[in-house]
C-alpha cells in the first residue's frame, strides 16, 4: 500500500467496502511498460478498470484503448481520446454497433469467425482488421480461451478473405491468459503467428501487424516472471521469427496497468467455527464475490491480505462474502492463514485491487450496493 493510500484511509474513514486506487501508480505502471517494451504502442484493455479519472490520465500519458462496447469507446472519445487510438478489441459485436463505431472513426476492429468478417465488410467499409488465433491458455491463471480465437488455417484463410472483400488485412491478434505466469507462452504463441504470416504471404498477402493483447502477470501471492522477462521472451521471439523485418506491434496491458494501484478496504462482519474439532475459522468480509470479487472464481485471483494484527501468529481460514449465496466464498483450499487476534469490526485490506473489481461488483444483489471507488 502507498503512503497516499494510507493517509486517505486515515483521513478519510470512507464506508466499507471502498477501493481506494493511488493514480501515481497507474502512471507508473504505464512508464514502467513503455519502458520496458519500448517497441510495441500500448492500448490499454479498457475493461480492467474503465474510471474516468484512469482513462483521462492514460490519455493525457499517450496511451490508446482497446475497447470492447461502444459504451467504451464513447466514455473514452468523450475524455477526449482521439478515434485513431483506439481498437474495437472485442471478437463479438452486433453489426450495428460496428457501424456506430466506424460512424465515430474507429478504423481497427478484432474478428476471428468468417460471420463477424462479414459484418465487418458491411458495416466498416475498408477498416482496418485483424484475426486473433486460439491459444491454449496454459499457465495463465484467468484463461480467456477457446472463447477466443480461432485455429491458423482458418486465421490465414480469414483474412485473405479480409482483403478479398475490401478491407484492410493488417495482422493478427492473441491473448494468452490473463495474469500468465509462463512468459514462454509468449514465445509459442509468437510462433504461431508467423506461421500465419507465412501462409498468407505465399499467397501473395503480407500482414504488418501482431496485437499481442494482455496478460502481463501481476504478483499477488505467489511470484510470477516479472516484466523484464516476459518483454526479452518478446524480443527474442520477434527476432528469430521475423528477424529484421519487425512488425508492428501492440500491446493490450490491462491488470498489469491498474491491479497494484488499488487497495479493497473491507471491514470484518462475523468470525466463526462450523464446528469444535477442527477449528478452522470462517472470516466474513463484507466485500464478496458479487461486490466486485468475481476473479476470486475457483480460487483464481488471490489477493494478499493484510489486517492490523500482521506479525502475530496466524491460523488457517475461509474467508467469504456477505451475501446470502453459497457461490460467494472466496477462499476455501487457497491457504490462507490469518492472525488468531482477528476480531469482529477489523479494517481488513485486500491489495493489488484496482483491476477487474469495480465493473464486476453487482447492481446491488441482496441489497448490497455496488463497490464505492476513490481515485486520488
Ligand atoms: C481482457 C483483455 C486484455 C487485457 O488483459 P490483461 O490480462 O488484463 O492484461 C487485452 N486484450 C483483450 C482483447 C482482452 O480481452
Amino acid at each position: 500500500m502507498t503512503p497516499k493510500i494510507e493517509r486517505f484511509l486515515a483521513e478519510r474513514r470512507a464506508d466499507t467496502p471502498c477501493l481506494v486506487v493511488d493514480l501515481d501508480v497507474v502512471a507508473e505502471s504505464y512508464a514502467r511498460v513503455r519502458e520496458t517494451v519500448p517497441d510495441a504502442a500500448v492500448s490499454y484493455a479498457v475493461k480492467a478498470n474503465p474510471a474516468r479519472e484512469v482513462l483521462e490520465l492514460l490519455i493525457a500519458l499517450g496511451s490508446g484503448f482497446d475497447a470492447a462496447s461502444m459504451f467504451e469507446i464513447e466514455t473514452c472519445l468523450s475524455l477526449g481520446a482521439s478515434p485513431d487510438r483506439i481498437i474495437y478489441g472485442n471478437t463479438i459485436k452486433k453489426q450495428g454497433d460496428i457501424e456506430a463505431a466506424y460512424a465515430r472513426g474507429i478504423r481497427l476492429f478484432a474478428f476471428d469467425s468468417e460471420a463477424e468478417l462479414e459484418k465487418l465488410a458491411v458495416a466498416a467499409p475498408g477498416a482496418g482488421v485483424y484475426c486473433r488465433i486460439l491459444t491454449s491458455g496454459d499457465g495463465a491463471d484467468w484463461p480467456l480461451s477457446r472463447k477466443f480465437g480461432c485455429e491458423l488455417d482458418m486465421a490465414a484463410n480469414l483474412m485473405l478473405r479480409a482483403r478479398d472483400l475490401g478491407l484492410d488485412a493488417v495482422g493478427i491478434s492473441f491473448h494468452v491468459g490473463s495474469q500468465q505466469t509462463d512468459a514462454g507462452q509468449w514465445d509459442v504463441a509468437i510462433g504461431r503467428v508467423a506461421e500465419v504470416f507465412k501462409t498468407v504471404a505465399e499467397r501473395g498477402l503480407n500482414l504488418r501487424m501482431i496485437n499481442m493483447g494482455g496478460g502481463f502477470p501481476v504478483r499477488y501471492r505467489k511470484d510470477v516472471p516479472d516484466l523484464e522477462t516476459v518483454a526479452q521472451t518478446i524480443a527474442d521471439a520477434i527476432k528469430r521469427h521475423f528477424g529484421d523485418e519487425t512488425p508492428e506491434l501492440i500491446i493490450e496491458p490491462g491488470r498489469s496497468i491498474t491491479a497494484e494501484a488499488g487497495v479493497i478496504q473491507t471491514e470484518v462482519v462475523l468470525i466463526s467455527s462450523k464446528d469444535y474439532a477442527n477449528g478452522i475459522r470462517w472470516v466474513y468480509l463484507d466485500v464478496g464475490k458479487f461486490g466486485g470479487l468475481a476473479e476470486t472464481m475457483d480460487e483464481a485471483i488471490q489477493y494478499p491480505i493484510a489486517t492490523p494484527h500482521d506479525g502475530k501468529a496466524e491460523g488457517p481460514v475461509a474467508i467469504a462474502g456477505p451475501t446470502c449465496d453459497g457461490a460467494d466464498i472466496l477462499y476455501e483450499d487457497a491457504g490462507y492463514k490469518l492472525p488468531l487476534g482477528l476480531k469482529v469490526g477489523d479494517k481488513v485490506l485486500l491489495l493489488k485491487a484496482g483491476a477487474y473489481t469495480t465493473t464486476y461488483a453487482s447492481v446491488g444483489f441482496n441489497g448490497f450496493p455496488p463497490l464505492k471507488a476513490f481515485y486520488i
